[in-house]
């Protein structure tokens, strides 16, 4: 009793974080944590949109760095690196015969431009990136290639995997075929009269072509106008340019441990969004969260490992800030990664790989979170675009998966606004990341894969 009340006065209180019961008490009071929502409630409203490699994405990273600095977090700083930059331009789609009407578009990143006068094409489509796989040139060459899906809601957005392709892959296949363009079905799970952005990608040695989204209500009617068996002609305008080499950057932001030759926590989310939301749930949302959980640890004393919180630049257009931040910080021990880049549902699951000596730390984590409803899988953790290159270095991976059930029907669009974010959800979000923080924070373990 006496060794044990000495023990206590001599350890600083912050040694006891490591107790089941502080760990829960800071799940159970970031149930309350208001922290996250000034950050996605300022972040939409002071910047708004924050496409990689523009000026909005520069206003993105000072308004973090002071939001960071008055958090209380230590060594907030830019790392900037430069990339090369693409912006939207107009972007029209109509139908011009036989069923003349205008529909709803937008250009994919990587797009190339029409010109401004667009150009008109016969539509020719396809049901799958297979079945524009299997097609001949020659009926491809020179006309709008069109690709549809059928992508449906899931919990865990695994359909985006699934038909992801559409976005990702079918516009350098039919550039390589001789399309003069290309439009989508968006790749998204609503019916409302939105496009979905994002990024395509051509393959090094094939020449862009002008890539669309269409809304998911004007592909399924350009689906039945191509069903009455007529030829369908559009005429497709869009506009984006490439800017040339820009400046981009990640925002880094410390909680400094107890033990600095302790291998640190990555966590984080990404700074920067489309353009045509505010990027409230992708992913003012991620940061938020993270950095909330991140702040509610600092507040609670000192960790007994080093946890940094990056918001990583760039991540929409190519996940740029993941690994320049890789790059930079390359002969650093990182112990165990997490990103937060899944909307702001809540944590239903959790996920994490660690070495065997990891295991007892999975095992405490699981058993915090499990008062959150939150159930521990036995899957292997995904790491996130922003912390994959450095979890690819042999780091444990933490990754809390959230309800995505609804994510899919925002994702990229205009739609991607403060008001779809519940607040009670939102600190669901921020009380799993503590509790795992304040356990993972406070172990001695080796949580790396090797
Ligand atoms: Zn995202």
């Amino acid at each position: 009793m006496k060794k044990l009340l000495l023990l206590a006065a001599i350890l600083p209180a912050a040694a006891f974080a490591q107790t089941p019961d502080r760990a829960a008490e800071l799940r159970d009071a970031a149930l309350g944590d208001d922290v996250a929502w000034t950050i996605v409630e300022g972040l939409t409203t002071e910047v708004g949109p924050r496409m990689a490699a523009t000026e909005a994405e520069a206003r993105a990273r000072d308004w973090a760095v002071t939001k960071l600095k008055a958090l209380g977090f230590a060594n907030v700083r830019i790392e900037p690196y430069s990339m090369q930059g693409w912006v939207r331009g107009e972007e029209k789609a109509e139908i011009v015969s036989p069923f003349p009407q205008k529909m709803v578009v937008t250009a994919l990143g990587a797009s190339a431009s029409t010109g401004a006068k667009g150009i008109t094409g016969e539509i020719v489509g396809f049901a799958s990136v297979d079945a524009l796989k299997a097609a001949s040139p020659e009926t491809v060459k020179g006309k709008i290639v069109f690709v549809w899906h059928r992508m449906a809601p899931t919990q865990n957005g695994s359909g985006y995997g699934m038909f992801g392709p559409v976005r990702w892959n079918a516009a350098s296949i039919a550039a390589q075929k001789g399309a003069a363009a290309i439009v989508i079905r968006s790749v998204g799970t609503d019916h409302h009269r939105n496009p979905h952005a994002g990024m395509t990608t051509f393959t090094p040695g094939v020449k862009p072509i002008p890539a669309g989204a269409l809304s998911i209500p004007d592909a399924e009617n350009l689906e039945r106008m191509l069903a009455r068996g007529k030829p369908v002609t559009m005429h497709l305008t869009l506009t984006p340019q490439l800017t040339g080499a820009q400046q981009s950057g990640n925002v880094v932001a410390e909680v400094p441990g107890r033990d600095p030759t302790l291998p640190i926590i990555l966590i984080g989310g990404h700074l920067d969004s489309w353009d045509l939301g505010t990027g409230a749930i992708d992913d003012a949302a991620g940061i938020a969260i993270t950095t909330a959980a991140a702040k509610r640890i600092l507040d609670a004393g000192q960790p007994l490992r080093t946890i940094r919180v990056v918001w990583f630049g760039a991540e929409e257009v190519g996940g740029f800030g993941g690994k320049a931040y890789q790059q930079a910080h390359a002969s650093e021990a990182h112990a165990l990664v997490g990103e937060s880049d899944f909307g702001a549902g809540r944590v239903w699951q959790v996920t994490m790989n660690t070495g065997p000596d990891g295991q007892a730390v999975k095992t405490r984590i699981g058993a915090m979170l499990a008062p959150l409803g939150v159930v521990t899988s036995k899957e292997e953790a995904h790491a996130v675009t922003d912390v994959d290159p450095v979890a690819d270095t042999g780091t444990g991976v933490l990754g809390m998966n959230q309800d995505g059930t609804r994510y899919f029907d925002l994702h990229h669009t205009p739609d991607d606004t403060l008001d779809k974010i519940d607040r009670e959800e939102l600190r669901q979000n921020v009380a799993a990341w503590t509790a795992a923080l304040a356990v993972a924070a406070e172990s001695r373990e080796k949580l790396r894969v090797k």
